[in-house]
């Protein structure tokens, strides 16, 4: 592996790129490897970045990232694919997706109310590797690894096999279970990410579960189009399309991270007829402000992403300095409805500490409410009133008459 050193580089990698633009990072630092191996998926997750040897060749780390590096291991690994890397802010400690995936010291504190499980899934477990959360759908873990790793990831107590927790799912035993409940109409398949599972694989494990008669959807969350979007191949869409309807979300945070690699896989997934959702976590620093958001979410549309959700940060061991306050994320969704397209405004949710599922936040656009009338504001701040359907304006419904029986 040819690695430039940082101090000869004679640009930063990211000079001139506007939040609205689509730019390739490039080879960046290894300019020398072929087109062939930098755009092959296998050669990006064999070189990437895991250790603090790695990183400090090619990126000065404060001490505090050092620090990071050294005590955070056992909680959550760190990995960096050569793509992603060349997106991290090299001059900047502060930089929004350098604090995304380079781990910091903070991630040994435990601040009051964070916890290792913060959305109860191992309690709403009865299979491993399977959470049944809802009346109708299930969450389907299948792989505990990523291409990188998210410093902030609610599922760091299972994901990247750096903490002592035994994920064994167990996908027999989990497609048994949605087989006996033929309440399940929506399977989730998420991890760790699914994508990295092979072709064949994830052929296999669509097959199966298009096998069960009453799961009408199956979806899947994946951060590869972000982290490793070489691995969005003309043939994992040719597999993937087989099994529609199927659904994807990504997990975009920044407007950065839409490069032109990333608006391509997009696209192969978009023209395999694959609806893609888009899934962000508000981030103090990284999204938390109403421009970043918008530049964000006007670009997913134009990558043909509807914004789904954007997340509270849960309450993960270690996330204190990522994470934003509520208030803030009600003022961005405010920011948003009415003031952009209405498909680029996701729903805000807070995924309830110890598990009680996602519930929507929202801002207050209802002023008064009584049987008579609704009283409401809209984005400008102008009142407006509503009446309120009284029982007996309505038009009066046919009285049924009983059912003569013979
Ligand atoms: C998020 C989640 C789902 C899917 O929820 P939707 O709101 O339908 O996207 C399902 N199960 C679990 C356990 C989840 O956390």
């Amino acid at each position: 592996m040819q690695l430039e050193e940082s101090s000869s580089r004679d640009e930063p990698p990211l000079a001139g790129l506007s939040s609205k633009q689509f730019i390739s990072p490039g080879k960046g630092h290894w300019r020398d490897v072929s087109d062939a191996d930098w755009n092959d998926h296998r050669w990006q997750l064999q070189h990437r970045l895991t250790n603090l040897n790695q990183i400090s060749a090619l990126l000065r780390l404060t001490p505090e990232e050092e620090a990071g590096f050294k005590l955070s291991g056992h909680k959550l690994a760190t990995a960096i694919t050569p793509y992603f890397f060349n997106l991290v802010e090299a001059d900047d400690p502060g930089g929004p997706i350098r604090r995304q995936v380079i781990p910091r010291i903070e991630e040994t504190h435990t601040a009051r109310w964070e916890m290792t499980d913060p959305c109860g899934e191992d309690n709403h477990s009865p299979v491993p590797g399977l959470v049944h959360r809802y009346p109708d759908r299930v969450l389907l873990l299948v792989t505990d690894r990523c291409a990188a790793y998210c410093r902030y990831c609610t599922r760091s107590r299972l994901v990247s096999g750096a903490s002592d927790y035994d994920f064994h799912p167990k996908i027999e035993q989990a497609l048994a279970y949605i087989r006996e409940h033929h309440e399940v109409r929506d399977v989730l398949i998420s991890g760790g990410d699914p994508l990295l599972l092979s072709d064949e694989k994830l052929d296999w494990l669509l097959g199966r579960l298009r096998n069960i008669r009453h799961v009408e959807l199956v979806r899947i969350g994946s951060r590869i189009p972000i982290f490793l979007p070489q691995r969005i191949t003309p043939e994992l869409c040719a597999t993937l399309r087989k099994h529609h309807p199927l659904w994807l979300s990504i997990h975009t945070n920044h407007p950065r991270e839409c490069t032109l690699e990333m608006k391509a896989a997009c696209e192969r997934l978009s023209d395999a007829g694959i609806p893609l959702g888009n899934q962000s976590v508000l981030l103090r620093d990284v999204n938390d402000d109403p421009a970043t958001m918008k530049a964000l979410l006007q670009k997913l549309l134009m990558m043909r992403v509807r914004p789904y959700y954007i997340y509270q940060c849960d309450l993960i061991t270690g996330s204190a300095h990522l994470r934003s306050s509520v208030s803030r994320g009600l003022e961005i969704m405010e920011s948003l409805r009415g003031h952009t397209t209405g498909y680029a405004v996701p729903q805000y949710v807070i995924d309830a500490p110890g598990g009680g599922g996602k519930v929507p936040v929202s801002p207050e656009y209802v002023v008064y409410r009584d049987e008579e009338r609704v009283i409401f504001r809209n984005y400008e701040g102008k009142v407006f009133e509503y009446p309120e359907t009284l029982p007996d304006a309505a038009p009066q419904p046919a009285k049924p008459r009983p059912i003569e029986t013979a």
